[in-house]
């Protein structure tokens, strides 16, 4: 991933300076919002150009440029994602056009204006928009979360996908969907912050940690993942590298260790409140 970004980067300066840019990029669901955001701001057209998959198969055979000749394997599904992007700008299919042919479909669909990028977008902030949000989900009781504290107007859990050695990274949220910190109040800041330094001082309390972080992200272009305003708890040990590496897809935490993290920290605050 760390790759593809520093490709995109350089796709981009070339692209500022007024260099025209053909990538040949295979887009899968896994890499295409890194597309879409990192070429947001240019003018991007999407060219299929495809043929059957036996014909590809039988082309790869043929070629001896692969890892030290040996032709990769390309696997249906995989291929079948690949072509699944559609519809683009353009599309050629190799097995039934010729070069020539496939030149001037190309070239004629750039004398209109690009739609396939920002219809893809598009789609995206539509999905997005229409997913439920999964943190209301918690506050609902309808998604099961691991609540370390309640409080009127917030609530705190267990992250579950991403648990350092010391297995007490939590998430204070509010309870009304508030997006980011831009529409946080004053006395929702207030009570969000106590219940955060709350857990922080239990999580200190039940896990001694060297160290806490905590954070929030807002928006996409700082990586907010969920379009609900968290605060993270995270603790910290001399050594262990931060931040933590990232696999996705990501796996959740096991529950077990998530439930008895939240009992520790459970009885942390009602020592902190006596
Ligand atoms: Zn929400």
């Amino acid at each position: 991933m760390n790759v593809l970004h520093g490709y995109l980067r350089s796709l981009r300066a070339m692209a500022q300076v007024g260099h025209p840019i053909i990538s040949e990029s295979v887009i899968l669901p896994l890499t295409r919002d890194l597309y879409l955001d990192s070429l947001a701001d240019l003018e991007v057209y999407l060219f299929g150009v495809r043929c059957p998959l036996a014909v590809a198969q039988e082309r790869e055979r043929a070629r001896r440029d692969r890892q030290q000749g040996v032709p990769i394997e390309l696997d249906v599904p995989e291929f079948d994602l690949a072509h699944s992007h559609g519809p683009y700008d353009a599309e050629v299919d190799t097995s039934m056009m010729s070069v020539a042919q496939c030149v001037s479909t190309l070239t004629s669909a750039l004398e209109r204006p690009p739609s396939a990028f920002l219809r893809l977008r598009a789609e995206r902030v539509a999905s997005d928009d229409a997913r439920p949000c999964l943190f209301c989900e918690v506050v609902a009781g309808t998604r099961a979360a691991h609540v370390v504290l309640e409080t009127p107007a917030t609530t705190a859990f267990m992250d579950q996908l991403r648990q350092p050695p010391d297995p007490a990274h939590v998430l204070v949220i509010p309870k009304a969907h508030v997006e980011n910190i831009y529409a946080v109040g004053p006395a929702l800041g207030a009570e969000l912050f106590e219940a955060h330094a709350l857990v922080a001082r239990a999580v200190k309390r039940a896990f001694a940690p060297d160290g806490i972080t905590t954070w929030s992200s807002n928006e996409r272009g700082a990586n907010q993942e969920i379009p609900h305003f968290h605060l993270h708890v995270y603790p910290r040990r001399v050594g262990i590298p931060y931040p933590p590496l990232l696999a996705k897809p990501e796996t959740p935490v096991a529950d077990d260790a998530l439930r008895l993290s939240a009992e520790r920290l459970r009885r942390a605050i009602d020592e902190l409140r006596d």
